[in-house]
């Protein structure tokens, strides 16, 4: 399957799309990920995203839209793949079509995780992301690992992303109103968006999302 997750920051799209990506047997794609990968190991493409992301601003689709298709064209990529946090605007959907069609392929699923605003804000403010490859994603309160500051899937070293301070989450969750939202209306014309409540459990949400997608693919 082809699959695109949406939802605001918080939402639990990297939470979910680990999930998914794994009882899907497809790679999880996450422009993110693949940002404070580049980061992290002090790579250009790593040096021009970093202001963009400390802003909690888009990093320009130039850079970013290359980067994805890139990730796309590897070989586990081949039969499926969901991705999260792209495309991102209208620009970048326009762009993973082209993409698509140049395969001959098509997208199955446009998946939108819905979540109340004050809700997005509490999961953001508990976030702490594993610094190993695992990239998995806790909460302090909702989803704690079994030992303090220690990823349960790797061992690996959790830390608060640089991006999850009240400041740039505003900036974001506004960035996501004006530009990452439109992109629901770009798919519905498709007749692709399915959209689930992402409050609850993360087993609950990540069961809820399945039956979606066995629906919509049955659809
Ligand atoms: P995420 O991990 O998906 O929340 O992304 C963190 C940050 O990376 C975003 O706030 C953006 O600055 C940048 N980013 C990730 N994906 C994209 C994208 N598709 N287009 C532009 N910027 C992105």
């Amino acid at each position: 399957m082809r699959i695109v997750l949406v939802g605001p920051p918080g939402a639990g799209k990297g939470t979910q799309a680990a999930y998914l990506a794994q009882n899907l047997s497809i790679p999880h794609i996450s422009t993110g990920d693949l940002f404070r990968a580049n980061i992290s190991q002090g790579t250009d493409l790593g040096k021009q995203a970093r202001a963009y992301m400390d802003a909690g601003q888009l990093v320009p689709d130039e850079v970013t839209i290359g980067m994805a298709k890139d990730r796309m064209a590897q070989s586990d990529a081949v039969n499926g793949f969901l991705l999260d946090g792209f495309p991102r605007n209208v620009g970048q959907a326009e762009a993973l079509d082209v993409m698509l069609k140049d395969e001959g392929v098509k997208l199955d699923a446009v998946l939108d995780l819905e979540v109340p605003e004050d809700e997005v804000v509490k999961r953001i403010a508990g976030r702490r992301i594993c610094r190993g490859d695992s990239a998995h994603v806790f909460h302090v309160t909702y989803n704690p690992p079994k030992t303090e500051g220690v990823c349960d899937a790797c061992g690996g070293e959790l830390y608060q992303r640089d991006d999850d301070s009240e400041e740039t989450v505003r900036t974001r969750l506004e960035v996501y109103h004006t530009q990452t939202e439109p992109i629901i209306d770009y798919y519905r014309v498709q007749g692709l968006v399915v959209t689930i409540s992402a409050l609850g459990k993360v087993a609950d949400v990540t069961a809820r999302a399945m039956e979606a997608l066995k629906t919509s693919d049955e659809g």
